[in-house]
């Protein structure tokens, strides 16, 4: 028997390899159900798991989380939780290029 696609309800779903990566590093090649009318990919509950162990395996797992933005001064202050700090070798004192990205993206430049 063929699934439909939940997301559009049109496709079927084929089982397919699909490369997953995380803030542009490359996890790897999993098993996941590709709808073949909108593309909706879902991945198997297996490489869900792989792909999780991988991403902590490579230091991945838990980089992105909920900060509050604080006041200081004139200026708000963003705190970077240390574990995102040690991934990206970022310094106390070090110059970064501050930029919005949209109207809802704020990008840190480090080069
Ligand atoms: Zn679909």
């Amino acid at each position: 028997m063929v699934e439909k696609c939940p997301v559009c309800r049109r496709g079927s779903l084929r089982l397919k390899r699909v490369r997953e990566e995380m803030f542009g590093v490359d996890l790897g090649s999993h098993d996941a159900e590709v709808c073949s009318h909108c593309g909706e990919v879902f991945f198997t509950a297996e490489s869900v798991d792989q792909i999780e162990a991988r991403a902590r395996e490579v230091g991945l797992w838990g980089l992105a989380s909920k900060v509050k933005v604080a006041k200081s001064g004139n200026s708000l202050v963003v705190r970077i939780p240390s574990p995102l700090a040690r991934y990206l070798k970022l310094r106390n004192g070090q110059e970064v290029l501050v930029a919005p990205d949209q109207k809802h993206r704020l990008v840190l430049d480090l080069a």
